[in-house]
């Protein structure tokens, strides 16, 4: 493959989960972290908006002609090596935000294993990899879509883990500066589901540095219904293949492995991220739960301590304010999930509109329902809702 190839006649709906999207003006595939810097510079020079694409899967885009060219980064060497002594642990590179569960310094893996791959590698493929060599560390963001170099854009999270806890360094190339270097994840800001990336143009991430335990142990399970099904105490670790493979049979029983056959799994992953209340809100979400539904449901509404609040459920408001599993009906070509009431999907046929519609159904219902704003966790191009 050349480094950089123009793609003909693209759509972004043969190139999203989703599977929506319209004609960019063209479409890069850069095989190279090199011929990436190279189109991205040479792009922002000439004032031409950008794409930067991965897997397309967190990503809502507008259906029609689309102002964009989009850079595809597609490159995927792997290489280990051992961490040298001085170098940073995986928790200083924590942001102790309140669901990270995150390694913490005195738990640091002394020396440890440093596996570097290119921001274009199928992010599950180097999961696999690393697991499959007895390592620890990704076990549990097992079978989350895309690419590696998405993971720090949102801090990709799943299961009592967040890639914060196991990154180690970046290679990015800053937009700003036009500057190839590598970052300590501090620069990264990255906490809840977002990081200085998320919906910005910021910088393209190259490679990746993730740091792994030689050791065979998992990070803590601190998930309860992964600790259950491992038979572990929370916090305990476990081996990293079992864990993978019960991380990957609950993601199924989810629709949250792509799945050509499962159009469960045609959606960007969880639509909207959880809601943060202040803690003075609280009770009035409680009491309009308690009109709504009765003291019981109230008394059981999920409610975590997060950094800024309190941590609700989106999936638990989102049911109960009425949005039942495969909400409209089985015949909308845009509808919930039949598996996951998070997850918003296209049954084939759905456009751009029929998702963001059904999207501002559900965010609307819930406001009126609990008062709770929902945001949605996909980036959106050319679109908003
Ligand atoms: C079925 C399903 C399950 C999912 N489960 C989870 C989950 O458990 N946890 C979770 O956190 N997410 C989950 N997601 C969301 C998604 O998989 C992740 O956010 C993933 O990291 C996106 O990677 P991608 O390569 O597909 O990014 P894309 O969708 O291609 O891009 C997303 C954003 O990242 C930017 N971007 C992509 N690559 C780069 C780069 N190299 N440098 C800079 N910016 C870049 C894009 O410009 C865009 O703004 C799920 C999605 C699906 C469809």
């Amino acid at each position: 493959m050349a480094d950089l190839l123009v793609v003909p006649d693209p759509r972004l709906a043969d190139l999203t989960t989703l599977r929506i999207g319209g004609r960019p003006r063209a479409l890069l595939e850069c095989a190279t972290a090199e011929a990436v810097t190279a189109a991205v510079g040479a792009l922002d020079a000439a004032g031409v908006p950008v794409l930067v694409l991965g897997g397309g899967s967190n990503l809502v885009v507008a259906g029609g002609d689309l102002d964009v060219v989009v850079v595809a980064v597609r490159n995927s060497e792997v290489g280990y090596r051992e961490a040298d002594p001085g170098e940073a642990g995986p928790g200083q590179a924590n942001p102790g935000g309140a669901d990270s569960g995150g390694t913490g310094p005195g738990e640091s893996v002394s020396g440890g294993i440093i596996v570097r791959a290119g921001a274009g590698l199928n992010w599950d493929d180097l999961v696999a990899d690393t697991v499959g060599r007895g390592y620890g560390g990704l076990e549990c963001l097992s079978g989350i879509p895309g690419s590696v170099g998405a993971t720090p854009v949102q801090n990709v999270g799943a299961y009592g883990v967040e890639v914060a806890q196991v990154l180690h360094r970046v290679r990015w190339y800053d937009r700003g500066t036009g500057t190839d270097e590598w970052v300590l994840p501090a620069a990264l800001g990255l906490s809840y589901r977002t990081s200085v990336l998320k919906n910005s143009d910021r910088a393209v991430v190259l490679e990746v540095e993730f740091r792994l335990d030689p050791a065979g142990r998992s990070e803590p399970i601190r998930y309860a219904e992964l600790a259950g099904r491992l038979g572990v105490a929370p916090g305990e670790r476990a081996d990293p293949a079992l864990v993978r493979r019960t991380v990957l049979e609950l993601r199924r029983g989810k629709g949250m492995v792509l799945d050509d056959d499962d159009e469960d799994t045609w959606s960007a992953g969880s639509f909207f991220t959880n809601p943060v209340v202040r803690e003075d809100e609280l009770p009035t979400v409680r009491s309009r739960v308690t009109d709504r539904l009765g003291a019981e449901q109230a008394a059981q509404m999920p409610a975590f301590a997060a950094a800024g609040g309190v941590k609700l459920s989106a999936g638990w408001l989102i049911e109960r304010a009425g949005f039942g599993k495969g909400h409209p009906s089985s015949s909308s070509p845009a509808r919930l999930s039949t598996k996951h009431t998070l997850a918003l999907t296209n049954r084939g046929s759905a456009t751009a509109d029929d998702v963001i519609a059904l999207a501002r159904e559900v965010r609307d219902g819930v406001r009126e329902a609990f008062g709770v704003e929902l945001h949605p966790e996909p980036v959106w191009v050319g679109c908003s809702i």
